[in-house]
């Protein structure tokens, strides 16, 4: 089989109301309309999707496939994942490639090989469990009690498992979370994602109180471009450190914060910015390899999948973006997320999910 054909396909994505607010100046919501699909097609008709949606997307996919990934591409056997995984950081050397977009062929080439023997990704990967808890992973909100309230509305539609993003201010947001432990009490497992939005010392500040109040995890709460301030971190906190999620060079670079003792709870694994789905599943294998974890992250389908095939990963991350809390429609009363059941990614022809993202996809 041979790759004859790669293409980018403007998509529309209808514009989050209210758009999410991963803290306060950080709000993480693409614009509406701002999207793109990969699809890889072949001699023999099998066909290959991903979806690239990150601000600027659609210009940047148009680009890249035209300059860089169509020239690579065609004449390739779709089935040579591993060796087109490794071009394409051989092209990153120049181009620099946008992280998110590191992945889109790799993604594209599973959901390919799936289609193509009529099982979902999960299965092709070595599936490990059809079901996982679902964490409701909060939007910043205005108020304490706002925050509380939207616990409450959690914990009632089933989810067993908290995690804030909250204002990005060390103190205040301790307060925040001992709050939400005061109200939810000790048995519910709460996460704090600090969205890198502190220095050292502020996240040292923030890390001992969560530690006290016994959070589950303390994720991202600096930049990542210093292990070393991510070492000395992890050595003046108690609270477990989830850590290498923005980060470039996948799981080469997630060695190195579990090398530092840095990832102290475990490092992030998820398609988007650890390459896709082979980065996502080596990033967690070598985490296993130390006993780690390795957190899925997103609620993105491809994600999904890897939640199905990962055996060290404990969650699968649904996003809370309003006040008044909908709990996601693939979550289930008992917070459960259960494993897509069509042949490849389901995206965007398959089941729910495909039904969903056609609706707004228009063909370019
Ligand atoms: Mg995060």
């Amino acid at each position: 089989m041979k790759i004859t054909s790669v293409e980018s396909h403007r998509v529309r994505i209808p514009a989050a109301d209210p758009p999410f607010a991963w803290r306060h100046g950080l709000g993480g919501s693409a614009p509406a309309g701002d999207g793109a699909v990969l699809k890889i097609g072949t001699d023999d008709g099998a066909e290959g999707v991903a979806l690239f949606s990150r601000p600027g997307a659609a210009t940047m996919l148009d680009d890249l496939v035209e300059r860089v990934f169509r020239p690579e591409l065609i004449g390739q056997d779709p089935y040579q994942r591993e060796w087109i995984w490794h071009r394409i950081w051989e092209l990153d050397r120049i181009e620099e490639l946008p992280l998110p977009s590191l992945g889109l062929i790799d993604t594209a080439l599973w959901d390919l090989a799936a289609r193509a023997s009529n099982q979902p990704v999960w299965q092709l990967l070595g599936g490990y469990r059809e079901s996982i808890p679902a964490y409701a992973s909060t939007s910043t909100f205005e108020t304490t009690e706002e925050f509380l309230h939207v616990a409450d509305q959690c914990l009632e539609l089933g989810y067993t498992a908290i995690k804030l993003h909250a204002w990005g201010d060390a103190r205040r947001d301790a307060k925040l979370c001992a709050a939400l432990r005061a109200h939810v009490g000790d048995s519910v497992p709460l996460m704090y994602d600090g969205s890198a939005g502190f220095d050292l010392p502020d996240a040292v500040y923030l890390g001992r109180a969560l530690g006290d109040l016994d959070y589950l995890w303390y994720e991202e709460p600096m930049r990542e471009f210093s292990i070393t301030a991510y070492r000395r971190l992890a050595e003046s906190v108690n609270v477990p450190l989830l850590v290498a999620e923005t980060s470039d060079g996948a799981h080469m670079n997630s060695a190195d914060f579990i090398a530092a003792g840095a990832a102290t709870f475990g490092v992030r694994a998820g398609t988007t910015l650890r390459g896709g789905i082979t980065g996502a599943m080596r990033t967690a294998h070598l985490a296993d390899a130390y006993r780690l974890r390795a957190e899925v992250h997103g609620s993105d389908i491809p994600n999904h999948h890897l939640c199905m095939a990962i055996p060290n990963t404990t969650y699968y991350e649904s996003l809370v973006t309003s006040s008044t809390v909908v709990r996601e429609r693939h979550v289930d009363a008992s917070g459960l997320v259960h494993a897509p059941r069509g042949p490849g990614i389901g995206l965007p022809n398959t089941l729910e999910y495909g039904k969903e993202l056609q609706s707004f996809i228009e063909v370019s």
